[in-house]
């Protein structure tokens, strides 16, 4: 579970349970600042003159705030929606994305007035009926750190168990799951967990959680009946990767328990970068590692204009071949839905 170091309410946000409650959990908390805003300038209150300290400190810090007037955003093609709960996370993976699309705002924000959102939600159901409409409640965020005190995952999750034409998806490194074991899911939420190798986890993954915790929270929640997913994601192609892969498919295997209700499914995505991206990891981590040399990969061209560089075509097909031969001996009932 996450402790912030400080916890700004954005004006309004304690007018809502969710607020109320976070309030409640930290009021006499030494370790945990509060700030309640009059306006939202919420940067003005986390310290950093430099990007990396400003990073750094944000990603201690939790903002509660209240979504108004505001479009759901499209999720193609895990998704219809993005269901905005959240926004940001306490994680501090070197690659990851949010690095470059919420680089000015690392902390992370959890939207106090659920109800609106979940309301408007319906409408959106209600424009695609009886199509089945699926929600992501982790497009930008990560929401499992906080969820222990937040409870929206669980309200969402309480939602869609009830609606008809509605899914709920969500993905997470982290492990804090125990309460959302025993509520109604009706079998409509799928939890996703991003696993990776040993190596990986501990070069990369800062502030994580581990491979064994990560593994152990998804199989919690197969047993309460959830259907569960795992992304094998970013996939580094280092020296022994085949093996250290390998050890990671045969050491989930032992962990799942037998005669699931339903087959686990797989995403693997080997990894990538853009120049962006590249420019602002170096800022935020001058000492970081990650394999970014662009001689060594293959431009991409993308739909709007920038592309990525990923690892050349002939090392991406043995990638596949890999990860398809080896969920396939390993995991004889599991569906891969992509490997890229
Ligand atoms: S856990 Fe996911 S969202 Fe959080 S920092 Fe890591 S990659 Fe980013």
């Amino acid at each position: 579970m996450f402790v912030p170091q400080r916890i700004i309410f954005e004006k309004g946000a304690l007018n809502y349970e969710v607020g109320k409650n976070i309030y409640e959990e930290f009021k006499n908390k030494e370790k945990t600042e509060i700030i309640n805003l009059t306006n939202n300038k919420v940067k003005e209150h986390i310290p950093g003159d430099n990007i990396r300290d400003f990073y750094k400190e944000g990603k201690n810090t939790l903002v509660v705030g209240v979504k108004k007037g505001y479009k759901f955003q499209s999720c193609k093609p895990s998704a219809h929606w993005q269901l905005p709960l959240f926004s940001g996370c306490v994680g501090n993976c070197q690659y990851c994305y949010l690095n470059t699309n919420l680089g000015d705002k690392p902390f992370i924000k959890v939207n106090a007035n659920i109800d609106d959102i979940l309301d408007r939600a319906n409408e959106y159901m209600d424009e695609r009926k009886p199509e089945i409409t699926i929600f992501e409640g982790s497009a930008t965020s990560d929401p499992i750190p906080v969820e222990p005190y937040t409870h929206c995952l669980k309200r969402a999750i309480e939602f869609f168990a009830k609606s008809e034409y509605g899914r709920f998806r969500f993905v997470t490194k982290f492990d804090d799951v125990d309460t959302l074991l025993d509520i109604e899911h009706g079998g409509k939420t799928e939890a996703r967990f991003t696993i990776n190798t040993r190596k990986v986890i501990e070069d990369y993954e800062k502030r994580t959680g581990s491979r064994e915790k990560r593994i152990e929270a998804s199989v919690k929640m197969m047993k309460s009946g959830y259907p569960v997913g795992y992304i094998i994601a970013p996939v580094f192609m280092y020296e022994n990767w085949e093996e250290d892969y390998r050890n990671l498919l045969v050491y989930l295997s032992e962990k799942i328990p037998n005669n699931l209700s339903n087959p686990i499914t797989f995403e693997v995505i080997s990894h990538r970068y853009t120049t962006r991206a590249k420019n602002i990891i170096n800022e935020v981590f001058p000492d970081n590692t990650l394999p970014m040399k662009d001689d060594d990969r293959t431009y991409k061209y993308g739909q709007f204009g920038y592309g990525k560089f990923v690892y050349p075509k002939e090392n991406l097909a043995h990638m596949k071949d890999f990860f398809a031969e080896n969920i396939k001996e390993i995991f004889p009932d599991a569906e891969i839905k992509y490997i890229i």
